[in-house]
């Protein structure tokens, strides 16, 4: 499919301090887009960021279909780059493209080509390459997603959706350590739920119980099994890694856990540097007791937001499980992920898609 492009009169960039970029809510020129209607996408285009007519009983509003993904473009490093242009990356797309089908299937919503779905942020990224804050650690935060803008009162699919790609400029980024809750009331998924899938729902039900952790003074929830409120999940927007006894452990894709893409590639980044890391179930127990025992060495969420975020502390009831205050090993592996990014270090694992390839005609 040919994707059309038409670019605005008014650019915004010129008005941007990239020293300064408020988190969020910077959003650059344009916007992919493409609607599915009689049983097919159609019309992929680039064109100027707009408001998007919806009309009150678009169904995503009422009954939730509605699902997104979260994926950044780096521009190679300049000393990569030499003399040439800086040109955009993107990490693993295809593993986005792949995992947006998944969530789409257990929503009831259509497909996307995952080859579309590569080309629409490419054109997009080449569109708005300026957009890439060019100081090192930024990027261009890449937000894909689909809803039902079907008319419709009444439970079932619907037969309309939008599939749109907004991006918004990043400025660098610095884990600073997090403490997490370990939630005993609530839950964020079971197996057989919608806990593997980047539904919008899944956001809207784990925002009471953040809140609640925030108040008593923690960052994020770190989310337990929703039978027994023993077994580790993940965190907010993160898979969680734990380092005992010099070996790694994290939950295992039981169902209820997100296919975290950072995940995936950390687990090969630690294989790779020599550790062992075991995917399996993990109580929070055991967490407790490594703390105790002086063998829980590292413990940090993987995710394209942050990368790696360093923990520092877990509150369970009344106790406080203390992780290690420095993260030899998580750092490691973020400055690894930031250089394989980058172009800084080589990409033995062929994760690294540079925006201006094309695909062959
Ligand atoms: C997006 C997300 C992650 C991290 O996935 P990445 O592909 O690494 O960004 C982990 N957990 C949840 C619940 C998420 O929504």
């Amino acid at each position: 499919m040919n994707i059309t492009i038409t670019k605005t009169t008014t650019s915004k960039l010129e008005n941007i301090d990239f020293d300064n970029i408020p988190l969020g809510r910077t959003f650059t020129d344009h916007m992919f887009i493409c609607d599915y209607a009689d049983g097919q996408w159609q019309h992929p285009r680039v064109e100027p960021l707009q408001l998007i007519p919806t009309h009150p009983a678009a169904m995503a509003l009422h009954y939730g279909q509605a699902i997104f993904e979260g994926m950044k473009s780096t521009l190679l490093s300049a000393d990569e780059a030499g003399s040439q242009r800086r040109e955009p990356l993107l990490f693993r797309p295809e593993e986005n493209a792949t995992r947006l089908n998944a969530s789409a299937r257990r929503m009831g919503m259509p497909e996307f080509p995952e080859d579309l779905f590569v080309e629409g942020l490419k054109a997009l990224v080449e569109v708005e390459k300026g957009w890439i804050p060019p100081a090192d650690g930024s990027a261009l935060y890449l937000r894909p997603f689909m809803y039902a803008d079907e008319p419709f009162i009444g439970m079932r699919a619907a037969t309309s959706f939008k599939f749109i790609i907004i991006a918004s400029p990043a400025g660098p980024f610095f884990s600073k350590p997090v403490k997490l809750w370990a939630e005993k009331n609530y839950i964020r998924a079971a197996a057989g739920g919608t806990g593997e899938a980047k539904a919008a729902g899944n956001y809207a039900a784990a925002i009471r119980p953040t809140e609640i952790a925030k108040a008593k003074g923690y960052d994020q929830v770190l989310w337990l099994d929703a039978h027994e409120h023993t077994y580790i999940q993940e965190v907010g927007t993160m898979n969680i890694f734990f380092k005992i006894n010099g070996q790694f452990i994290t939950p295992n894709l039981d169902g209820a856990v997100l296919h975290g893409i950072t995940r995936k590639s950390v687990i090969d980044l630690l294989k790779h540097k020599g550790f062992t890391v075991t995917e399996r179930p993990i109580t929070i127990h055991e967490i407790f007791e490594a703390s105790q025992n002086g063998t829980l060495e590292e413990a940090f969420g993987t995710g394209t937001a942050v990368g790696i975020a360093y923990i520092q502390e877990i509150g369970w009831g009344d106790d406080a499980i203390k992780v290690s205050e420095t993260h030899p090993v998580g750092k490691d592996i973020n400055d690894t992920l930031d250089a394989i990014k980058t172009g800084k270090e080589a990409d033995v694992f062929g994760w690294m898609v540079n925006v201006m390839d094309k695909m062959p005609a």
